[in-house]
């Protein structure tokens, strides 16, 4: 079991396993919505996932030109799980409070169109794009 939620408090979820998987995402897109290199985040089937508090107050973004969603709260800013496909949900790492001690990044997306200031480390497997399995 995971569990995760904002800064304020009014939006918390949980997951049912423990988060193993992480996928670190260097586009410019998810730069401009964390303010950093990118984002890490877990990919979980829709089933798997439950919002337990403030799921109406979740906000939501979709990009105009492309199919790229970002969720937040809009009280305190806090990254949040939104979807990622129509079978899965994504989960800010960082949003977790328990349930990803054991998680490691995975792989790292779009490592083509990483900021230059950005240095990757660790043994995640680096894609110049999207990942293919
Ligand atoms: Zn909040
Ligand atoms: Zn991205």
């Amino acid at each position: 079991m995971a569990q995760g939620g904002c800064h304020c408090g009014a939006v918390s979820f949980e997951v049912e396993a423990e988060i193993e998987y992480l996928y670190a995402c260097h586009c410019s897109l998810c730069r401009r919505w964390s303010g950093t290199q990118g984002v890490v985040v877990a990919v979980v089937p829709n089933a798997a996932f439950g919002w337990v508090t403030g799921e109406d107050q979740v906000h939501t973004w979709s990009h105009p030109d492309c199919d790229w969603h970002s969720a937040f709260c809009p009280s305190c800013g806090s990254a949040l799980p939104g979807r990622n496909d129509e079978n899965t949900m994504f989960i800010p790492a960082g949003s977790l409070s328990r349930g990803a001690e054991k998680a490691r990044i995975c792989d790292h997306i779009w490592v083509g169109s990483k900021a230059s200031w950005d240095e990757i480390g660790g043994d995640g497997k680096q894609h110049d794009e999207a990942y293919e399995a």
